[in-house]
């Protein structure tokens, strides 16, 4: 029997895609083979793999200026990639709003000069800080933000005007949970495991002049014009996570594409905040005006309690809601894959536990 997963990643997928993986698990189509043992430069696989890309250009409404590269290393190994490419005068600055965004910034410092722009670790990030863009500075290579935070539950409103200078963003946990305009973006990177499918698939969204203007002095495989220039097929891509991934990208487009799905996205965790709010017992630990439509961290103040909660929650059938090992506490994640009938039968049983 399936459970509610309310994990943080690798996450939920929608049933559908799951079931329709099963039926075309040992052949696909006419193939005679499964995806995962097929030529990567072969039909049906590179139609499955442009169609990735097409539906993420149309579904993310990406500008034609921008390549869609699919990779892998996850976002961390984006954390080390972004400053090896983009640096062309040693410098970057960083908004640190939480654990990913302080991994972004103590690695690309190993490759320039890293410096923060604007921080808030004093309110244990519990809210985006406010960013001084006139302390942007004019010879920066980037500016990056992580713009949904997975551990402690906020998310950008709004982004900073960066001008001229590229606007680097972390989606890993929000990318196709709501529209953004790409066109504000230099660069835009993502873990798959999240919000777009399985893991072992890492999206990025450039915008052509830094292909163009990457580091040369690099290993090829880590130059994203290498991928650009090979339509993401350089080397052996992960074909069956992409494979997957085409599933979830229709089933979203099913489902009204992003702009339906934001929608969906802002009722469901609006339930979840609600009741919150109302708790005799559990609290919301993010900032009202910042909080997450894709994790939910919560608590009921009392460590034991917040155990005793997961141990009842995982018997009843939702599993996985712990709050990241470094914070504790509580926490549910919502991703589009997550049904509304989910987050509200989470209420009810919050509610009984109450
Ligand atoms: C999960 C996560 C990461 C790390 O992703 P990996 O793919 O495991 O490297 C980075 N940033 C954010 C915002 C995340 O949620």
């Amino acid at each position: 029997m399936r459970i509610y997963n309310f994990s943080a990643g690798p996450a939920t997928l929608p049933l559908s895609v799951l079931e329709r993986a099963a039926r075309e698990m040992t052949e696909y189509g006419n193939a005679g083979m499964s995806i995962m043992e097929m030529s990567h430069r072969a039909q049906p696989y590179e139609g499955i793999h442009n169609d990735v890309i097409s539906l993420l250009r149309e579904l993310l409404y990406v500008p034609s200026n921008y390549k869609i590269l699919l990779l892998q290393g996850g976002a961390s190994q984006q954390f080390a990639m972004i400053p090896m490419n983009l640096s062309k005068n040693g410098k970057a600055q960083f908004v640190i709003t939480g654990e990913w965004s302080g991994r972004a910034y103590k690695e690309a410092a190993r490759v320039l000069d890293a410096s923060v722009l604007a921080s808030s670790e004093e309110i244990n990030f519990s809210a985006i800080p406010e960013i001084p863009v006139e302390k942007i500075s004019p010879d920066a290579d980037y500016v990056h933000i992580c713009t949904n935070n997975t551990i402690c539950g906020t998310r950008f409103r709004e982004i900073p005007d960066t001008g001229k200078i590229p606007l680097v963003g972390d989606m890993s946990s929000g990318i196709l949970s709501e529209i953004v305009d790409v066109s504000k973006y230099g660069l835009i990177y993502a873990g798959a495991q999240k919000n777009i499918g399985p893991a072992g698939l890492t999206v990025v969204i450039i915008r052509d002049d830094l292909v163009e203007n990457g580091n040369t002095d690099l290993p090829a495989f880590l130059q994203y014009r290498t991928h650009a220039g090979a339509n993401s097929l350089y080397n052996t891509p992960p074909t069956y996570a992409i494979y997957m991934t085409k599933l979830c990208l229709e089933w979203l487009k099913e489902q009204g594409g992003v702009e339906n799905m934001q929608k969906i996205n802002e009722a469901k965790a609006q339930i979840l905040y609600e009741f919150l709010d109302e708790s005799l017992i559990f609290r919301g630990i993010a900032d009202n005006s910042h909080r997450s439509l894709m994790n939910v961290p919560f608590t009921t103040g009392d460590e034991a309690k917040d155990k005793q909660f997961v141990k009842e929650a995982a018997a009843a059938g939702f599993a996985n809601l712990s709050g990241h090992r470094l914070v504790g506490g509580l926490r549910a994640s919502i991703y589009n894959a997550m049904p509304t009938e989910g987050v509200e039968a989470l209420v009810e049983f919050m509610k009984k536990f109450q």
